[in-house]
């Protein structure tokens, strides 16, 4: 089986995702680093923008300040001069007047390198012009002091030079208000600067959060989804999304622990498609696929909420029915699945019919434990299919030996080939009108070593499930083809032989070779060569179909449809192949005297086939007043018991020898 997923529709693609939680990392690593440097920088650059304020500033503001104390002392120096008389105490305040002078000058000149402004430039050049007009009217108040004229020169130093000197202080005074008024500027302009780098800093932190927020919940999400999934597909099976084996254990145990308090029963029932192999065989795994999912979404549908659907592998299904008070509550919802799968499925604009084989083991007659209920319910599904599929069984202990007897003939029929242990019995279709055998139809048999000989339904399944059906039909091919032109040696040279071909064996690439081999072989002509196809085989892929059944016809063998009846197809079908023979299926004749419906049926079926230029054999007839009706409307050829049993093939000389007219009028 192909696990083609429908929950991976939507499947996580990890190198995309991991592509993308790559970028994101690293888009966040590069946030990060850029912030911390741009943070860096800007941090850098207020800090020093601050300390050259503080520096500049305060550095300028002393200066300011120095120069104002100095023309200050400088006055009171000037004033203080006029009033001492002692020449030695003169001299000193003398050279400290001088002193401080230089000071100023020295103070003055640091001022002017420093960074100024317009105002602060100008200021300092006023207060120098100030100076200059100054100097010499202080240096006549220092001479008049020196020559002993004490009042004159305190005169002059109160009218001219303290006014002077007062003008030089309130320019001083006015550049302190202004270095100060500069400082604060700066200062503010620092802080600012530091205002838009915490901006700065505070927005991309907040940018590199936000996208490590982002990126964690994606990892978050990503990895609870990918765990999430993981753990899905541990339980699920991914192509139809039902629990898996695991699940549907984990369920049951469960279920039955339920059961146990409870005094309930439970109902499992095990579920096996009758023909999902010749729609892989035939339509391809994509259609069997589809099917599958079909089918899962059916039995979802019929089934209660509360009762588990599981999928095992293949196209095995398990339903476990719960809180279950009667057996017959699990038969009912049995008949409705049964019902509800034989309904058409509607794939790639084709119409497929199948239908199941149904198991049941009830809890808890049929076992205690999950493993057992499985099992037997498995068993039970084995005897549905081997007493005709599209039908269940309940399980009953017997069948465990038969299951045994079963796996011993699987061994076995894989050294039946090689031993030579198949052969083919024949049982003669006869013409009404001719009285004679016109066909024989090979039916084989199983010659087992201990069990004596074996019908198909004991093994055919076997042979088609394992594929030996290919070569052991080829070796019956050949038997029957040479078998057929030694009874045409012998005298009956129109005589036909009827050779049942199954699904796989038609499929088969190499069966025209083998027809035609087979033929060439036996020397056979290929009109006394008839395959049985079933309707089944057809209904597949029709035109491959009927382009196979054309390319068989060219070769000349003739085409019959088999069982006629008991499939889904309609005349209206079969038009489309060009066909040779129709089989009417035993069904239909079984209860042909009795049944109106059946005799309308037979009739129309017989009408149509003139139509449509088809020769029509009724097999299964198995008494006297079976023939009577079929010869009544005219049904031309009949197979059954009531005129033979399949026979070994040297018994089959003294059948065509036999004019069976006599047998018919006779009885009458
Ligand atoms: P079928 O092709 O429908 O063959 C007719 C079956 O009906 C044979 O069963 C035959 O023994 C049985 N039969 C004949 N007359 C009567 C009758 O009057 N009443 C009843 N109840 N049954 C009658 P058999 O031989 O057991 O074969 C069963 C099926 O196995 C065949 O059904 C055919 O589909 C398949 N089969 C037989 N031989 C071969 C073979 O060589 N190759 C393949 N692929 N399939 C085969
Ligand atoms: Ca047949
Ligand atoms: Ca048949």
């Amino acid at each position: 089986m192909p696990a083609q997923t429908e929950t991976a529709s939507h499947p996580v693609r990890p190198a995309a995702w991991r592509a993308a939680l790559l970028a994101g990392f690293v888009v966040q690593l590069l946030l990060i680093l850029f912030v911390t440097m741009i943070g860096l920088r800007q941090l850098g650059v207020t800090t020093d923008n601050l300390n050259r304020v503080v520096d500049v500033h305060m550095r300028k503001q002393n200066i300011t300040k120095t120069l104002l104390s100095i023309a200050r002392e400088r006055t009171l120096i000037m004033l203080t001069l006029s009033k001492i008389g002692d020449p030695f105490e003169r001299d000193e305040l003398l050279t400290r007047f001088n002193e401080k002078g230089a000071e100023y000058a020295v103070a003055r000149q640091a001022l002017q390198d420093m960074p100024l402004n317009e105002r602060e430039r100008k200021l300092i050049l006023r207060q120098q012009k100030l100076v200059k007009i100054a100097q010499p009217i202080q240096s006549q108040v220092i001479d008049l002091i020196s020559s002993e004229h004490n009042l004159e020169a305190e005169k002059l130093a109160i009218s001219r030079v303290i006014p002077m000197q007062n003008k030089v202080l309130a320019v001083l005074f006015q550049l302190d208000v202004e270095t100060q008024r500069v400082a604060l500027d700066a200062s503010r302009k620092a802080y600012e600067a530091q205002k838009v780098a915490r901006f700065w800093m505070y927005l991309l932190c907040g940018a590199a959060l936000l996208v490590g927020v982002i990126v964690s919940a994606v990892v978050l999400r990503y990895t609870t989804r990918i765990s999430r999934e993981r753990e899905h597909l541990a339980i699920h099976d991914a192509l139809t999304g039902l629990p898996n084996r695991r699940l549907l254990l984990e369920c049951l145990e469960q279920a039955l622990a339920h059961a146990r308090r409870h005094k309930t029963l439970i109902g499992v029932l095990f579920i096996d498609l009758d023909n999902f192999k010749r729609v892989n065989d035939t339509l391809g795994h994509a259609v069997g696929d589809q099917l599958i999912c079909n089918v899962a979404k059916r039995l979802r549908a019929t089934v209660r909420a509360e009762d588990i659907v599981a999928r095992l592998g293949g196209d095995e299904f398990v339903v476990v029915i719960s809180d279950v008070n009667e057996v017959t509550q699990v038969l009912q919802l049995v008949d409705k699945i049964l019902a509800v799968m034989v309904a058409p499925y509607q794939i790639s604009e084709r119409e497929l019919f199948n239908s199941c084989s149904i198991g049941i083991g009830m809890y808890p007659t049929d076992g205690l434990n999950s493993s057992d209920l499985l099992k037997n319910a498995d068993t039970a599904m084995y005897h549905a299919k081997s007493s005709g599929k599209n039908r269940y069984h309940l399980y009953d202990a017997a069948m465990n030996a038969m299951a045994e007897e079963r796996l011993q003939l699987d061994t076995d029929l894989h050294y039946a080939l090689e031993r030579n242990e198949f052969v083919f019995y024949y049982q003669p279709q006869v013409n009404l009108d001719s009285g004679r055998t016109d066909t024989v139809e090979a039916l084989i048999r199983w010659n087992h070593p201990v069990r004596g000989l074996l019908s198909p339904a004991a093994f055919l399944d076997m042979l088609e499930d394992t594929g030996e059906i290919i070569p052991v039909g080829r070796k019956l091919l050949n038997t029957a083809c040479a078998q057929t032109a030694r009874w045409h040696a012998a005298g009956f040279n129109e005589l036909s032989v009827a050779i049942n071909v199954s699904s796989k064996e038609f499929w088969h690439k190499d069966l025209l070779a083998q027809v035609e081999a087979a033929l060439d072989r036996s020397g056979l002509p290929p009109h006394s060569l008839q395959l049985e196809l079933t309707e089944g085989i057809l209904m597949g892929d029709m035109d491959a179909a009927s382009s196979r059944i054309l390319a068989l016809k060219a070769l000349g063998v003739s085409i019959a449809i088999d069982d006629f009846g008991t499939g889904y197809s309609s005349l209206a079908h079969l038009k489309r192949f060009p066909l040779d023979l129709l089989k009417i299926d035993r069904y239909f004749v079984k209860d042909i005297r009795h049944d109106s419906v059946n005799e309308a049926l037979v009739n129309s079926i017989l009408a149509l086939c003139k139509g449509l230029n088809l020769d029509t054999v009724a097999e299964g007839v198995e008494n006297r007043s079976q023939l009577d009706v079929l010869r009544k409307i005219g049904c031309p050829v009949v197979q059954g018991y009531y005129i033979s049993r399949p026979v070994p093939a040297e018994q089959i000389l003294s059948l065509l020898e036999r004019d069976w007219s006599q047998f018919f009028i006779d009885t009458t």
